[in-house]
C-alpha cells in the first residue's frame, strides 16, 4: 500500500487517490516540499504523495 507523506493526510492508493512519486529532480523536490510543508519525516525516493494538496 502507498500513503501519502504529507502531513495530517491519510490519502492511500486504495482510498482511489492517484499516488505520486516524490521527484528525484532537485527543482522539483524543492517545489514538494514547499507545498508540503513540514513532512512527517524526510522523504525519500520512496515517498508518495497523493494529489489532492
Ligand atoms: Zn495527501
Amino acid at each position: 500500500m502507498v500513503g501519502c507523506a504529507a502531513p495530517f493526510c491519510n490519502n492511500s492508493s486504495t482510498k482511489g487517490y492517484t499516488m505520486k512519486v516524490f521527484p528525484r529532480n532537485t527543482e522539483r523536490r524543492a517545489l514538494w516540499e514547499k507545498h508540503v510543508g513540514k513532512m512527517n519525516s524526510t522523504p525519500t525516493n520512496n515517498s508518495y504523495l497523493c494529489e489532492v494538496k
